[in-house]
């Protein structure tokens, strides 16, 4: 059996742990790096995966670097999977039978979808798009299948069923909630949303919960609302949840996620663990792309010893489904602490800002995404109303470029 040693290693290859390493490396950290990857293929921009369905793409596409930058980086980059943790010994060990020593270890190992378990079908024969080889698995699908059942209303099943619809697809969706992304905008605006679906021929189930499925003359059936419909493929779109796995067999201190302080630090003081695998104070698990590369640069400070602590900055995000540009930012400080309510119309563009004591906390909005920049730094600094109104007055200025 091989046994090398390494000042550090990383465990999963994907922003959090490619932020880590530029950072070391623009810092002059000059220590080799043992990275693991997990996948079949270079490091990669998952939030790219499922919203190219309609393009479809090559194995690297998405790449995050070129394969020339882990080795000019000194870092050994290798596709296999971490199955233990040897936390007094210092170890790591591989499914191919590769046994590591580390000084530093680096857990990135970010989260997995929950699949859930449906009556009447194979956990294996259900789709899920958490990774690019998933993906790839439903766009092979779609080659000689038309129909297919996404469950979820989240970001991934909403967008799912954008690229399938764009595709030519029938699409049921199937959500437990009573509206698509309900967790992220308010009714007024995903009653949008909900409209453009339908139009654009989505079969739209709501509040409902799919336990079982049955299969008969070579297709999938299900029962909704009273409903029998047909279907060849089903997509999972359920969630995910962090990775924890090898944290617990590293013994470190776990809960939803492996619990990290400001420093990305974990109960184990030569293991760090950074992105979506993380858990922060008040229990908050990120599960965006920005943070996750914040957090692995913030781990890298901390190993270089020049901590930087995490302020867990208002989480935002945008999506581009059905003809409309959606964007969130911080609506979970909606229900807590937020006195004034100010929603807008124009044209299309409809937003809705949120205020406590004249301090922006909360923006919704459509369509408004040339501008999207300036909200995100409106809610970073939390602008007043009227600093709202002068530089994101609704009707927008016109602006004329020349030249
Ligand atoms: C389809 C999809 C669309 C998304 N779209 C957006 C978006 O539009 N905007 C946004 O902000 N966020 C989006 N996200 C979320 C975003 O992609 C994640 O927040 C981000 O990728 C987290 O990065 P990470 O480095 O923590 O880990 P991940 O990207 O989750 O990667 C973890 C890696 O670790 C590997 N790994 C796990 N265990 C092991 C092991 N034992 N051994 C070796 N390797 C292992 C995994 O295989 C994986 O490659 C999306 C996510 C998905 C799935």
């Amino acid at each position: 059996m091989d046994r090398n040693n390494y000042p550090i290693i990383v465990v999963g290859a994907s922003i959090a742990a490619i932020s880590f390493i530029r950072t070391l490396r623009v810092n002059n950290d000059k220590r080799k790096i043992l990275l693991i990857h997990g996948e079949d293929r270079l490091p990669y921009k998952r939030t790219k995966i499922n919203k190219n369905m309609v393009r479809g793409f090559d194995k690297d596409d998405f790449k995050i670097a070129d394969r020339e930058w882990y080795k000019d980086n000194d870092v050994d980059l290798i596709y296999d999977r971490v199955i233990n943790i040897d936390s007094a010994e210092k170890v790591v060990s591989t499914q191919r039978g590769l046994v590591c020593s580390y000084e530093k270890l680096m857990l990135a190992t970010g989260a997995v979808s929950v699949i859930p378990k449906i009556a009447g079908i194979a956990t294996e024969n259900l789709h899920s798009v958490q990774n690019a080889s998933d993906v790839d698995r439903v766009l092979e699908t779609c080659k000689n299948k038309d129909r297919f059942l996404i469950i979820g209303g989240g970001v991934e099943g909403v967008e799912t069923a954008d690229q399938l619809v764009r595709k030519g697809k029938a699409v049921i969706l199937a959500n437990r909630m009573k509206y698509p992304l309900q967790k992220l905008f308010p009714i007024s605006l995903l009653k949008v949303l909900e409209q453009r679906m339908i139009d654009k021929g989505v079969k739209l189930f709501q509040g409902v919960s799919v336990a079982a499925i049955h299969e008969h003359n070579g297709h999938y059936a299900v029962n909704l609302q009273g409903q029998e419909l047909e279907f060849d493929e089903v997509i999972a779109c359920t969630g995910a949840v962090p990775n924890i796995e090898l944290g617990i067999k590293a013994g470190l201190k776990v809960e939803r996620g492996i619990i990290v302080n400001a420093f990305m630090q974990t109960s184990d003081a030569d293991i760090l663990a950074a992105g979506d695998v993380a858990q922060h104070e008040r229990g908050i698990v990120t599960g965006l792309w920005h943070a996750a590369e914040h957090q692995g640069k913030l781990a890298a400070l901390t190993l270089l010893d020049k901590p930087e602590g995490h302020t867990l900055p208002p989480f935002r995000l945008k999506t581009e489904v059905f003809g409309l540009y959606m964007f969130s930012g911080a609506y979970e400080f909606v229900i807590p602490g937020v006195d004034e309510e100010v929603e807008e119309v124009d044209g299309d563009i409809r937003r809705i800002m949120y205020y406590s004591d004249n301090a922006l906390k909360a923006v919704v909005f459509l369509n408004d995404g040339p501008r999207a920049k300036t909200y995100q730094q409106a809610l970073f600094e939390h602008w007043s109303k009227e600093k709202v109104q002068d530089e994101l007055p609704l009707p927008p200025k016109m602006t004329f470029s020349f030249g």
